[in-house]
């Protein structure tokens, strides 16, 4: 726990910049505010830890597992050509990862995403709840698929 990191606080911070979807084993999926990258999400490990090394071996391979799920649950949602996946974390160390869909016809298509473009693009809040909703119902099928 870091008094400092909003990822721990859950507090306005975080809400200003995304909405939670759902927790998984080891970790919480947002969906970005920004949705320029129709889909983009956030994947934040629940502890505070900063590199993936600081892990143990069973939640690494959670926070994979995680990964993995909220991937293909995004890939069902949105049908892109890919998904781009980031680890920065300079400013905000908690672990987290950027799960960014790509679209050929869309921005930034064949190259690295723009991670804080200049014109954001932010949906109506029923909007917002309508695609966590969907990302929920897949999440929820892969479940059911076990
Ligand atoms: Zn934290």
């Amino acid at each position: 726990m870091n008094n400092s990191c909003f990822y721990c606080e859950k507090d306005e911070r975080l809400d200003n910049l995304m909405m939670k979807i759902s927790e998984l084993q080891t970790s919480i999926l947002y969906l970005n505010k920004d949705q320029t990258h129709s889909g983009r999400s956030i994947l934040a490990l629940q502890s505070h830890k900063r590199e993936l090394f600081e892990l143990s071996n069973d939640e690494r391979q959670f926070f994979m597992e995680d990964l993995s799920k909220a991937a293909k649950a995004l890939q069902e949602t949105f049908a892109p050509q890919k998904i781009n996946y980031a680890i920065y974390g300079d400013v905000v160390s908690h672990l987290h990862v950027h799960l960014v869909p790509k679209y050929e016809q869309g921005p930034d298509w064949g190259g690295a995403f723009v991670h804080d473009p200049p014109v954001t693009k932010a949906l109506t809040e029923q909007e917002y709840k309508q695609l966590t909703d969907e990302i929920q119902q897949h999440l929820k099928l892969e479940e059911v698929k076990k």
